[in-house]
This record gives C-alpha cells, structure tokens and sequence, in this order.
C-alpha cells in the first residue's frame, strides 16, 4: 500500500454538492455527455470570457483560518471611547452561541412564508415591541440598514407626507453625527430638498420648512429639552425627528412624551458587536396616524386557519413589487437578525437590566467628568448620559499619545475631545483614563484620585424618565441563562431554515454559508473594532478590503468596487447615483429618465425613483425577452434625456438573453449607461461578467452569490462594481477619508458598510479559487437544467433560452390550475407539509414558482424536492378529476399542524397520513408548521404590531 501524504481536502468539493455519480446521472437526464456542453447550450457564446478568473490558487479550511488570522492580528483592539453612534457591548454567551452563531438562525429566509417562519416573526414583533416601549411611540418597523440610512427614510417620510407642497426645507440640527448628515444630502440631493443647518436653540422654523431633525442625546452628549422646539415646529407644520440612543431611552424621557413625530437610531449597543460599522440593525418608530408611509416592513399579529395567534408580515408586504416606484422604500434586506439578537437582549437583561447598565454607565461617566474637573479640566457639559467634551486646547497632542500608548481611543476634533462610555467600562477604566489625563497635567497625585463622592444623576428633573417600559412577560421571565437558552431553542424550532432542506427560491440564491466562512465574523481582532478607529490599527480590515475589491473586480471585469452599500437595493440606489453624478459632471443635469423592463425587481423602480429619477417601463416579448424593438424606440424617443437602464442578467425569467450586447450598444448609442442588477451573478461568475455583457455598474449581493447568510431577512451587502469612467464618483464619507476626487456623499452610516460580514465573501473565494467559483456557475446551471428536466411534464416551465435550457433558474407556470380553484399559494403552503419552504412566489411573473437549487444542493435533495412537486401536482390532478373535494382538500388545508393532525376529530375526506405524511421520506424526518395558514386580511384590519397581552392569547395553543 502506497501512501498519499500530499493529499488536501478540497473546500470546492464540501460546497458544491454533487458529486461525480450525480453529475454524471444528471447530465445523462439532460442528454448531453458533459457540463461543458450543457453550459456550451446555455450561456451565449459572444459573451462568454476567453480567459479563466485570475484568483489566487484555493485555500484549504485550515490554511484559511490561520492566513486570516494573522490578518486579523494587523487589527489593533483597543478600548474605545470613541462613541458617535458606535459602543463596545457585551453580547451574552447564549445570544452570541446560540443566534449569531447558530445557522438555525442565520440561514432563514425573509418570513414571507409565515407558518414555517414563527419563531423569528417573534422574535422581531419583540424587537418592534422593546423599540415602542423606549421610544414611547405607537409603532415600530421590524429594522432598517443603519442609523443614517433611518435618518434619511425620516426624511423623506416626512417629505411625502407634507401638505404644503413648496415646502423644500428640512432642518438638521447641528449636533447630528457627521456621517448621519452625509447620508442625509445624498438623499435630499435628487429632490431639490434643501438641507438647513443650525442650532435648535435659536432657529425658526417657518412655511417653507417641511420637517426637521435632532438628535437624543446631541452629538456633543448633551441631553437637550427638545419640548419647546417641537411646539414651535408643530405649530408650523413641521413634523420632527429624533435620533436616539436607546439605552439612554430606559432614563431619558422619551421623544414620544414631548412631541416626536418619528424617532429613529441603532440598535446596536443592544449586544451587537461594532464590526467595524456593521451589521447593525437601526430602529423606526411612529405614530400609528403614519403606518400606510412608514418604511420596511412590519410584523403583525394576526390568526391562523384554526384561530389561533400567529404573526406575519404586515400591510406592505412586498410593497415595493406592488407600488414599485410609489413604494415608501427600496428595503427588501434589511437586518433582521441584529434586530432578532437586540430583542433578544433586551428580553434577557428586562427592564431593570436594561436600566442597570444604563444607570452604571452614567454614573461611571458621571464619576468620569468629575474627577476631570478635579483633575482641572473643563467639561463642556451640563446634563449628559454616557458622553462628554472637553476643550483640550493645547494638551490634545499629549493626552492623544498617552491614550493610545494604554491602547485607548477617544474621539478627536480639532481640539475637542469626546469621550463616551458604555456597557463594557468599569471603575478601573474610569480610574485609567483620569490617570492619564492628570498625569498630562502634570498635577499633584492626590488631585489624580477618582471623584468617590455622592453619585447624582446630571440628568435635569424635567427630563428623567417616570414611564414603565418593557412591561411585557417576554421581557420579564426568560432572566436566567436556561429559560433564555430554552426561549431561543423554542422560537428556532418553529422556523425552517437550510439546516432541515434546501430553499428554493428563485433570485435569493440560498446557497451553502461554510462554518468556517462564518467562524471569523465573531474573532474579537474583527468584532471589536470602531468604525472609526485609526487607519494604523485597522490594517487587518484594510488588508481584507483590498484584496475583496480586487478579487470582486477580477469577477465582474470592472475596474473598482465601492464595498459601502448595504443591501443589494442600496447598492442600487448607490449606482444610479454614481450614474447621475457622472451625467451632471458633463453638464447633462438634465439626463433622468431610466428605462426598466417589466419583469424588473420590485426595487429596481424604487431605487430609481429614490435617484430622482423618472421610469419609463420596457416591454417584454412572449417569449420573456426584452422586446428590443420597444426599447430601441424608446431609448430614441428619450435620447435628450436619457440616463440609464436597468437590467437584471440572466433575466429574472432564469434566461441568458442573445440580445443583451446589442441592448447595452442601443443604450450607450442614446448617451445612457447600463446598471445591471447583479442579483443573478451565480449564474455568471467565471463564464460572463457585468463588463463582458457591456454594462456600466452593478451591485452584487453578496448575501447571495457570495455565501454571506440571509439571517431570516438580513444583513446583507451590495456592493457596487463600475466602470472605469466612474470610478471617480464611488461614495466618499464624512468622517473617514475614503473620497475620490468627485465622490458622491455617502450611503452607508459606516465606511465599508457592514464591514465584518465582507469577511464571510472574502473567505468564499478564497476557499474556492477561480476554477471553483466557476464550477460553482457552472453546477448551478446544471443543478437548475436537471430539476427542469424532471419538472417540465408536470409544470409548464415558462421562458428557457435558445436550446431550450434554463440558467441557474426557472419558472414553474401553475395558473392553469386555477380553473379548477388552486391557487399558486396552496401549493407552496402544501410544500410545507413535505417538509420544505416554497420557492418564490408570484415573482416576476403572478401565479406562478420560481425554483433556483444553487450548487450547493446534491442531487438527493433535489430529487426529495422534486417528488414533492410531482405529488403535488397529482394531488392537484385528483382535485381536477374530483376524486378529492374542490374545497376540502390536502392543499386548501395546508399547511397541517400537529394538533390538527393528531386532535380527537378529524373530519376531513383523506387521511391524517395524507395531510402530514404524504411521501415516506417524510415520516423520517418531519417538520411541523407552528400554526396553519396565516390569516392576512384578518391582522390588516386591526394593525397590532407589538406583543399584545397574555391574556388575550392565553386560549392559543401555540404560544400559551
Ligand atoms: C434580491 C434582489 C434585489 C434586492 O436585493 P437586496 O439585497 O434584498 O436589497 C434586487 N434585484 C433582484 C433581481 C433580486 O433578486
């Protein structure tokens, strides 16, 4: 026996699935005798690229952890003081292990299929609820991108609802954080919105004014009394928005007391890591007059079929697919598991947790000030929470040096210095940091002692909180470690995630997320970073960054990335603006149309509409393709005023289109650029690029194509790839120095978004290398063309390409069956009871499935997934022949619940069996939906959207 010692695992083969017996069984399904050929069939010739990726060779797991951890050693952890909307917190073990983790949390879904999706529509309805209680507000969304992007959705949200139409202005407090400012005047900029800068204490707001801004407390850590000013501002009209911190909520007055309009924030310090600026999830609450207008989705309470408590998404579900560019935001990936673990937080501390480590905080700052003072420094405070300033004059040089040789950051400007404290500082921090700064001073050591004396809050009577929150029994009993681990495990098994079976959903790429992509996300060298620290302690992220834009640039042909926006939708929003401020740059301010076709995401209007820009819809052939000719005439038609189009490829319709090149020439022929919805970059990578198909700019999701998590509906990253032309205008950003010569204002709260989570596409290519990543694209393609094979005689497949193969998707046509009253809804509630999560439904085209396998699921699975679809349809077919019911049937019925199934009556015409066990694999490994289907109207009608009473449940069998 000969022995192999230079065998290497291979991480290509752990992430694609298929191994060689299943290729090979696949490809005689399909009739051809290699995936070469089939991809030969598949992607248009005159676009494929002539040279391989040049990535660096893969990586195996082991030599990627300990390359990157030495990256990682680059990042200097220093103690932070630096504040600004970013704090060091203490994420509790169990939330950390058992959520942030926990791909039994991490790799759901967005909640659009509620019975499978009731433990993480929980915990979101806790996390509106804790957010409604701080702000005392009457309603709460379920999380938006970050504090600034939060801001700027208040904005707006108070732009569309103004009454007097010539109002343009919006005051912003001179105390916002910069970079809240910066996003700010990106989003006034498109709609001639004016931006007024000034001091709440003086200003007068009058006609012209549409709204305004201020923060809670102020950016200089003072807790100003905003009563008067929201008077003044109400009594001309002008609604107002406040920016808050909510630890400080839990002793401050809250904005909802004194006249707040919206209050907006981050939820961040609630045991989220800093992450070098993300994820996050920030906080939008309102009154309930506003619900129709407020941005990203809500959860709801509502009933089941068996009228029995269950939640969902609320009202404008999806709304930006159904008003497209009238929707009230481009949010579709939010932060949901940051929202998820903040409500988590705040359920496991409670309300006098909560209030506990606000008050040591404050009292830490408080002790902190005073012995500055005794110290004979000047603190420019009066009444403040956890942040003061000083005016350091000429010693900033000196107290600068001596931080950082004790490995402490604060926050610098000019001569002032900010010092906010947080969760994680202690007496002995406090002890440090006076040490230092009279030892700067060079003053007798008794002086140097820390203020002992009486701790008295500096909070003015007026504005200290008397308001219970938090009252709630879910923020009241899960205190010890077991009855939180116990809530966690009981709201996890009520979600189906890809730990039970693969998630099929057209467009969402629901791919495999390595453990060992996701293990360095929570390495402290990574987690405990400030956005803002110091360049020279932040080379591990720099190192990071580079390579990624490199290696993304390599992938999509362009010439740079801007790694800042945070969702796909953002980096669409980001593009277009890149877009506009290059035609402005020409002098052609007046270039605003963007042609969109009309199978088009749902966001791809919205963000337009968000750039200021006006959308003329494109139509589509029979066939599925853009209709050429309609564009062609309607690019001429809009030469004049032409700016771009937006293209998804391959179409949303799952088909790589011949026509594209010429579509992109007719666009460039008419003085437009080609933005290009990279949402299906899978089935590109390393055969096709954005810059080989002629496009200008794209976005990738990295949440898709790149194995970042879906986290239940967030995070996510959008980065932007463009063109060399545009590489100048890339967003810049207000506080860290990342701008080019003609850089937009930023579109992310935080430099490079959300920073840590770029870790997990870093280590993706890395791990695959460019052969892998290719063949990666390229078993996508054959994973999609066998499940059509198998599928196509059951389901009319709508739109394939040239030769008849889809891409890396395809469209299950099922609006036949409506004829005889099934509906495209029952069969994906009917999915549930196999045991899977429905594809996407209705999108783009209405009634029917859009199923995309991705590379990461073996044929097994596909072939289980398969079976299910086909006993479907002969399910369907028995309700067409009548040997079932027309209304009493397994698929009206669906999903069914265990206490359905196993309760004393069962009155309906088939079986138990049938409704719960209907193919064996079934019986093996069953998942119950927690309630039966989900009632929408019924929750509309009386918009509850925060956790109502116990009482008014207690009856309810699933959430007694
Ligand atoms: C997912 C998707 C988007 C939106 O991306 P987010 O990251 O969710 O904001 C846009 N277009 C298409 C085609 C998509 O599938």
């Amino acid at each position: 026996m000969s022995l192999n010692i230079h065998y290497q695992e291979d991480f290509k083969d752990r992430h694609i699935a298929p191994k060689a017996e299943d290729r090979d069984a696949m490809l005689a399904v399909l009739g051809v005798s290699s995936v070469e050929e089939l991809i030969e069939q598949t992607v248009p010739q005159k676009i494929r690229l002539k040279q391989p990726l040049n990535l660096p060779k893969a990586k195996s797991e082991k030599d990627y952890l300990t390359t990157l951890k030495q990256t990682a050693s680059l990042n200097k952890v220093f103690k932070s003081y630096i504040g600004q909307g970013y704090y060091d917190t203490i994420t509790p073990g169990v939330i950390l292990r058992n959520v942030m983790e926990n791909p039994g949390w991490y790799t759901q879904y967005t909640p659009y299929q509620a019975e499978i999706a009731q433990g993480r529509l929980q915990a979101l309805l806790n996390f509106q609820t804790a957010v409604i209680d701080l702000t005392g507000m009457e309603i709460a969304n379920a999380s938006l991108l970050d504090e600034g992007t939060a801001a700027a959705e208040a904005m707006f949200m108070q732009y569309s609802l103004r009454k007097n139409q010539s109002a343009k202005k919006f005051f912003v407090s001179r105390l916002l954080f910069p970079q809240t400012v910066d996003i700010l005047k990106t989003r006034a900029n498109p709609f001639g919105i004016e931006l007024v800068i000034g001091d709440h204490l003086t200003f007068g707001l009058h006609d012209e004014f549409f709204g305004a801004i201020v923060q809670y407390p102020a950016g200089n850590g003072e807790v100003y009394d905003y009563t008067a000013f929201a008077q003044q501002a109400h009594e001309k009209n002008v609604k107002v928005t406040v920016v808050a911190d909510l630890l400080s909520l839990t002793l401050l007055t809250p904005p909802g007391e004194w006249g707040a309009d919206i209050v907006v924030g981050t939820s961040q310090r609630f045991g989220i890591p800093m992450g070098f600026g993300g994820p996050h999830a920030a906080f939008f609450a309102t009154k309930d007059e506003y619900k129709r207008s407020i941005p990203g989705r809500i959860i709801g309470v509502t009933i089941d079929s068996n009228n029995n408590y269950a939640l969902r998404m609320a009202l404008q579900t999806r709304e930006q697919h159904i008003r497209r560019d009238k929707a009230t935001s481009n949010i579709c990936t939010a932060q949901a598991l940051l929202a998820i673990m903040a409500g988590f937080y705040a359920a496991y501390h409670g309300p006098k947790g909560l209030k506990l480590i606000a008050e040591r905080t404050h009292g830490l700052t408080i002790t902190l000030a005073e012995s500055l003072k005794n110290a004979g420094y000047n603190v420019l405070n009066k009444a403040y929470f956890d942040t003061i300033q000083l005016d350091l004059h000429d010693l900033v040089d000196s107290i600068k040096r001596e931080c950082i040789d004790n490995e402490i950051n604060l926050h610098y400007n000019g001569s002032i210095v900010t010092i906010a404290l947080d969760e994680t500082t202690s007496f002995e921090d406090v002890k440090l940091l006076t040490k230092i700064f009279s030892k700067v001073k060079a003053i007798a050591a008794n002086a140097a002692e820390v203020f002992e004396g009486n701790i008295v809050t500096v909070i003015p009577e007026s504005l200290q909180r008397t308001s219970e929150y938090l009252t709630h029994p879910v923020f009241n009993t899960h205190h010890s470690e077991h009855e939180m681990l116990r809530y966690i495990k009981s709201l996890e098994s009520k979600d189906l995630s890809l730990c039970h079976s693969m998630i099929a959903l057209g467009s969402c790429t629901m791919k495999l997320n390595a453990t060992t992509e996701m293990i360095p996300v929570t390495w402290p060298e990574f987690g405990k970073i400030h956005p803002f620290a110091p360049a020279d302690q932040v080379s591990g992220y720099y190192t990071v960054f580079n390579e990624l834009d490199k290696w993304l640039s390599e992938i999509t042909g362009f010439a740079a990335m801007s790694l800042q926006p945070n969702a796909g939708a953002q980096g669409e929003y980001t593009g277009l603006m890149v877009i506009r401020a290059y035609h402005q740059d020409r002098g052609d301010h007046h270039r605003n149309i963007a042609l969109i076709p009309s199978s088009a995401h749902g966001t791809n209007p919205a963000s337009a509409a968000m750039a200021g820009m006006k959308i003329v819809v494109v139509k589509s052939l029979e066939n599925g393709n853009i209709d050429v000719e309609d564009l062609n005439a309607k690019a001429e038609l809009h030469a004049e005023n032409l700016s771009c189009l937006m293209v998804t490829y391959p179409s949303t319709h799952g088909v790589f289109e011949e026509s594209i090149i010429d579509i992109c020439t007719i666009i460039h022929e008419n003085g437009g650029q080609v933005y290009m919805d990279g949402a299906n970059m899978n089935a590109q990578v390393g055969l096709t690029s954005p810059a080989a198909i002629g496009a200008d700019v794209c976005h990738l999701n990295l949440h898709k194509t790149f194995c970042i998590p879906h986290g239940g509906g967030g995070p996510g990253m959008g980065p932007i790839g463009v063109a060399k032309h545009l590489v100048q205008y890339l967003p810049g950003h207000a506080v860290v120095d990342i701008n080019n010569k003609k850089s937009i204002h930023a579109v992310s709260s935080a430099p490079w978004g959300s920073a840590s989570i770029l870790i997990i596409s870093h280590a993706y290519i890395a791990l695959m290398g460019g052969e892998g990543l290719t063949d990666a694209t390229r078993y996508a393609i054959l994973n999609a063309n066998y499940m059509k094979a198998r599928l196509e005689a059951y389901y009319p497949v709508l739109y394939s390409g040239a030769n008849g193969r889809c891409a890396h998707e395809m469209i299950l046509d099922c609006r036949a069956f409506k004829s005889y009253g099934i509906e495209v809804v029952d069969i994906a509630k009917r999915l549930m009871d196999y045991g899977f999560h429905a594809p996407t439904v209705s999108f783009p085209v209405a009634g029917t499935l859009m199923v995309e396998p991705t590379e990461s699921e073996p044929k097994h699975e596909l072939d289980r997934f398969c079976d299910a679809l086909i006993a479907i349809r002969n399910e369907i077919t028995e309700v067409e022949t009548g040997a079932l019911d027309k209304v009493d049937n397994p698929l009206k019925n669906a999903p069914h619940t265990a206490s359905i199934v196993t309760g004393d009556e069962w009155s309906h015409s088939y079986s138990r069996k049938t409704a719960a066990f209907p193919l064996p694999y079934v019986a093996a490994y069953k998942f119950w939906p927690a309630v039966g289907r989900v009632n929408d109207s019924f929750g509309d009608r009386s918009l509850i959207c925060a956790c109502p009473p116990i009482e008014s449940y207690s009856e309810s069998e699933t959430f007694a």
